[in-house]
């Protein structure tokens, strides 16, 4: 089934794809030279662009890695004249300096295009009306959304995070159809709305998430309280342009992605080595045409999966998974790569279950190791039901995990409260 795209890109066979790929590498490894930062990495590997032949080739070009991109600060692995950069954006890095991200006109042009290919993913028209309520300034997100938003041609409302009273005007008063926000932003929202009962005023019909993975509870909370059509996680980073290198079809079953802009590896966080086809690993992107800072092997450190198969929607557009984790979170446990995103998942098939979990892996005298996983009970649910509950859940995580999980259920509200992912995890062994 091909429809007549705009700008998504449903066209080329596996081996066009590839071709196209491989010229798309190729040209990058030029583009690169002109960087003294990586024209240093290129030549130690003493890989040119000639060695190119297939993708597996690929794997002889050494890693970037954000350490790369803080070496070369202010304006790290620069590819093109200074005079030739007409944008700069920068994300927060968790240590030491932002790590900041030039662009030339033609990269904005490819960022537009990005955004404007998840528009028509997501079945919006130019006669959609956008309000984006995503951050704005050194953020590649709000400029992202407005760039693809306008080149798509909707009316576009730029209105940035927050402010809920003016968010709520706008979306009634404008006649916005689809909203560009975080998660939580689009919940928040969602809650204002129902309890202000404002649900029929507003035309309000797709929303388009940002930035942070949602749960498939929120997605649903949103869509109800909000009365809508459809809603849609975005992936992206500032490394690859900003928001908008993938997005997920009405279907849900993943994240369509662009193959002709990005080349993705998904390899084993430890060894660097290709995980077999399905199976999570590290996400390493190489970009294809990306001129003031072109990526070569690019270490994301976000843990997913490629998706084999065609996608229920009908399009041969490939797909990846959502972000389950950092690769810095995994565990290995029993020589199995564990990521706590799993766990959280097969949690989350429980009704009974709460959100809160905490994982405790020690080693006995034997030298082997033993993994205790301690979930909340959900407050509505009784105790009463605590050990059959365990058992079912340590079956549906072995059958997941391939690992064997002594699990107890505790009382809500007991574990500590975080916000960060690898906080849930204590690792006694040594
Ligand atoms: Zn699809």
């Amino acid at each position: 089934m091909t429809r007549p795209f705009r700008f998504l890109r449903d066209d080329m066979n596996e081996e066009q794809l590839e071709n196209h790929q491989l010229a798309g590498i190729r040209w990058t490894l030029e583009q690169a030279q002109h960087s003294p930062q990586y024209r240093k990495k290129l030549d130690a590997c003493g890989v040119t662009p000639h060695d190119i032949h297939t993708l597996d080739d690929v794997r002889r070009l050494p890693f970037t890695d954000v350490e790369d991109l803080r070496e070369g600060y202010p304006l790290p692995l620069l590819s093109v004249p200074e005079s030739d950069v007409v944008r700069i954006h920068a994300s927060s890095g968790t240590t030491g300096k932002r790590k900041i991200l030039a662009y030339t006109q033609k990269d904005l042009d490819t960022f537009s295009l990005q955004m404007a290919r998840c528009y028509e993913m997501a079945k919006l028209t130019p006669q959609d009306r956008m309000q984006v309520s995503v951050g704005y300034g050194l953020w590649t997100a709000g400029a992202g959304f407005q760039l693809g938003s306008e080149r798509f041609g909707m009316m576009t409302l730029p209105i940035g995070p927050g402010n809920m009273e003016i968010q709520l005007q706008l979306l009634s008063d404008m006649g916005t159809t689809c909203l560009g926000a975080t998660a939580s932003m689009a919940l928040l929202l969602a809650e204002e709305v129902e309890r202000n009962q404002l649900k029929d005023r507003l035309h309000l019909r797709k929303v388009i998430c940002g930035s942070e993975m949602r749960s498939e509870k929120m997605r649903l909370a949103i869509e109800e309280k909000l009365g809508l059509e459809g809603s849609y996680d975005i992936a992206g980073m500032t490394e690859m342009y900003g928001p908008g290198s993938a997005i997920d079809c009405d279907a849900h079953e993943g994240l369509h992605y662009w193959a002709d802009l990005f080349f993705i590896e998904i390899l084993n966080p430890e060894t660097l080595q290709p995980v077999a086809p399905g199976e999570i690993g590290e996400m390493v992107v190489t970009t294809l045409c990306k001129e003031a800072v072109p990526l070569i092997r690019y270490r994301t450190h976000d843990l997913s999966r490629l998706i084999p198969g065609r996608c229920s929607c009908g399009l041969s557009i490939p797909r990846h998974d959502r972000i389950v984790g950092r690769s810095d979170d995994m565990i290995i446990f029993r020589g199995v790569n564990i990521y706590p995103g799993q766990i959280m998942e097969v949690i989350g098939t429980f009704p009974e279950l709460g959100g809160e979990y905490h994982v405790e892996l020690t080693r006995d005298d034997h030298a082997l190791d033993h993994m205790k996983l301690s979930v909340e009970r959900h407050s509505g649910s009784s105790a009463d039901a605590d050990n059959l509950l365990a058992e079912k859940l340590a079956k549906r995580l072995h059958k997941s995990l391939l690992a064997r999980v002594n699990v107890q259920i505790v009382d809500p509200v007991t574990l500590p409260r975080t916000f960060s992912k690898s906080k849930r995890v204590t690792d006694v062994r040594h």
